[in-house]
């Protein structure tokens, strides 16, 4: 059973993790785009932790604890991964509403609306090397997973396979969004940051959840 409290902490986890992954975000950004995605994810996960920790948890859903993270992560960050990353969070919300807490289950829609959200926000298709090359395969696993029964460990475990997968794959793709794209085959092998990144939150959310 996930509750508010578990909520947060999980989004404690990202906030380490992401600080901790900052330096190599910015230089994965740096060869391919603009050098400031580790500090753009760490600035919107750092705002949410302080968010999040004025929050009275006792008296919130968590459909509202998730919302808040949605607006605090899109207040900090002015880079593209602000929007993607903050309608993630309204999905997320609004996949879970009504529920005084979260069940496996719920845990799992709850990564699949985010993938949605990611993908409805930046109109990116897979093979576009973007974050969505990691995001989507990670959602998908860890449905499959869920569906055969597996526990929610075992779903996530399964989902940050698939990211890893998804994000060193980025590196044979030619970037076709964001800014990136600008550079043609020249971004050719290179991993790109946002998949990277993604593979960290999904790392850390399944170490804060299950
Ligand atoms: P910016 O490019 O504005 O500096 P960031 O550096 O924070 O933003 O984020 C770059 C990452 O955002 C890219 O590596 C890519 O994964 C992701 N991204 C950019 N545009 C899109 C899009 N349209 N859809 C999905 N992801 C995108
Ligand atoms: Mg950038
Ligand atoms: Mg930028």
């Amino acid at each position: 059973m996930i509750d508010t409290a578990r909520l947060r902490a999980m989004f404690d986890e990202i906030a380490v993790a992401i600080e901790a992954d900052k330096d190599r975000l910015c230089q994965l950004d740096g060869v391919i785009g603009d050098a400031d995605h580790g500090i753009a994810m760490a600035l919107g996960f750092g705002a949410v932790r302080d968010a999040l920790a004025a929050l009275d948890l006792s008296a919130i859903e968590p459909t509202a604890l998730l919302n808040t993270a949605a607006k605090s992560f899109l207040n900090a960050v002015g880079a593209s991964s602000g929007p993607l990353y903050a309608t993630a969070f309204i999905r997320a919300a609004a996949a879970v509403k009504g529920k005084a807490t979260l069940a496996d289950t719920d845990a799992v829609a709850m990564l699949q609306a985010m993938a949605q959200g990611i993908r409805d926000r930046g109109k990116a298709e897979i093979g576009e090397k973007t974050m969505v090359d990691a995001w989507q395969p990670a959602a998908e696993a860890a449905a499959a997973a869920h569906a055969t029964g597996k526990t929610l460990a075992e779903s996530l475990d399964a989902a940050l396979e698939a990211a890893e997968q998804g994000a060193e794959g980025t590196k044979d793709m030619i970037a076709a969004k964001g800014r990136s794209s600008r550079l043609g085959e020249r971004s050719l092998g290179h991993v790109d940051p946002g998949a990277a990144s993604a593979v960290t939150v999904i790392g850390a959310m399944r170490k804060g959840l299950a």
